[in-house]
């Protein structure tokens, strides 16, 4: 099974300071929900992994997330895509939880629940804590330079991850998770 997990806020949507309250709030980022059509469309199913203390701080209820993210399956079924599921934190930072990124919890979790492995699955953020995490988990990070990835940027090699890819959004980082999924087949088909 190919799987790619994703970060939410900064790399779907437009992240903001002030937290994503509200379905209003919530705006795809240019391409985005192609992307995710696109990367569904090559056979990889989608899920998502995302850090949500707005909960814990009382900023939104569970029935305004699951609003903002009926309004995001809506307009990616727009497109023909699906994600399959949303895994969150909705931990505070100063509670104890094993989830919040860059623990690695959640994606212990998406492991266990599908099954598999994340040897080698893609994990695309734009926080340093989703580089974090997704190593811990063995996951293969990929950062994009929407939202907080040009500040991550330019943490990356101070922080030891000077291997990762960095691409300027998920459209680019699609792409190139597709190109190489497509560069695997043609090797396995020439055998
Ligand atoms: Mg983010
Ligand atoms: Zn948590």
């Amino acid at each position: 099974m190919q799987l790619v997990i994703l970060d939410r806020d900064g790399v779907i949507n437009y992240d903001s300071d002030d937290y994503i309250k509200s379905p209003d709030e919530w705006q795809a980022i240019p391409n985005s929900l192609e992307a995710i059509t696109k990367l569904n469309q090559a056979g990889f199913r989608v899920v998502i992994a995302s850090n949500q203390s707005g909960l814990a701080r009382g900023f939104f209820n569970i029935d305004t997330l699951n609003k903002i993210h009926a309004k995001m399956n809506r307009e990616l079924a727009e497109f023909g895509g699906t994600i399959e599921a949303i895994f969150f934190c909705p931990h505070s930072p100063r509670g104890i939880c094993n989830c919040r990124k860059p623990k690695p919890g959640l994606y212990h979790e998406i492991a266990q629940r599908l099954g598999i492995h994340l040897t080698g699955v893609p994990a695309i953020g734009d926080a340093l804590r989703d580089i974090q995490a997704a190593t811990a988990a063995g996951a293969s990070p990929i950062l994009v330079r929407t939202g907080k990835g040009l500040k991550t940027e330019a943490q990356l090699a101070q922080n030891g991850f000077a291997h990762v890819p960095v691409y300027d959004d998920l459209a680019a980082a699609v792409q190139a998770i597709i190109h190489q999924q497509q560069i695997k087949q043609d090797k396995q088909d020439s055998k």
